[in-house]
């Protein structure tokens, strides 16, 4: 329902958690962030509200990161609990993926990992692209824009409506993103290579008003040395549209 990523020099957590709170007009019925810290993925997650989640990170907290996410859910497939909310991981704990839509496929494509012997922890569609990312990432030859490629790659196995968002431990310094059918935006801070990402230009409006929205079918990598790539999920570098957000906040 409600989407946030962030590279840059700030404290990912506060970023993402701003960004949260910032979109629960929209409603939700649990929430979760995920940073890349000493080299794996951290997480919580809590059903409830926001609130929930504040409290769960001021009883265990997590390490000090600068890239992280944060997804506040509305349920489709499974109930709304601790366990179903997102980030969803890899079977390895090295990818953390975010998901606003609906994955219609999601049956076939867990069936396909679990004969592969991938044993789910959720009963939510969007946990099949956890697993198919890592996989994929692993087949996936080495060099930059690895995680983008293998995000394409798993995008266009994908049905139905989608806004995702992933890291890897492998790449601390990249989130990558793909839309369907769902918004994505990107926030562009100045300078210091920071970006945000949103699921709308509230989740990052506190920080920059310069963005650029990205078309259908497209992939977006940002680098926290390499900067803003967005392509068609064939591969194709393409221009995002960029605007100035001139509503306040
Ligand atoms: N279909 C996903 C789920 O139920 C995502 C729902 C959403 O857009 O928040 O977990």
């Amino acid at each position: 329902c409600g989407i946030v990523g962030y590279v840059g020099p700030q404290n990912a957590l506060d970023v993402v958690l701003e960004g949260l709170r910032r979109l629960e007009y929209r409603g939700y019925d649990s929430a979760g962030v995920a940073v890349l810290a000493d080299g794996g993925q951290a997480t919580a997650k809590k059903a409830g509200k926001l609130a929930n989640l504040e409290k769960a990170l001021a009883d265990s907290p997590l390490p000090e990161s600068t890239i992280g996410i944060g997804h506040t859910r509305w349920a489709t497939h499974g109930g709304p609990t601790d366990r179903n909310a997102h980030p969803h991981l890899s079977a390895d704990g090295k990818v953390a993926v975010i998901h606003n839509g609906i994955i219609e496929n999601f049956a076939a494509l867990r069936a396909e990992c679990e004969t592969a012997g991938v044993e789910f922890a959720s009963e939510t569609d969007t946990e099949v692209t956890a697993h198919l990312l890592a996989a994929t990432y692993d087949a996936t030859p080495e060099g930059p824009g690895r995680l983008a490629e293998a995000m394409r790659a798993v995008s266009r196995r994908l049905e139905g409506a989608f806004t995702l968002v992933a890291s890897h431990a492998d790449e601390p310094d990249t989130l990558v993103a793909s839309r369907r059918n769902s918004p994505l935006v990107v926030g562009v801070g100045d300078g210091d290579g920071e970006y945000f990402l949103g699921s709308d230009v509230a989740a990052f409006i506190a920080h920059t008003r310069e963005a650029r929205e990205l078309g259908q079918d497209q992939v977006v990598e940002i680098d926290r040395n390499r900067g803003l790539t967005v392509t068609d999920f064939g591969g194709t570098v393409v221009e995002p549209t960029a605007y100035t957000v001139n509503w306040d906040a």
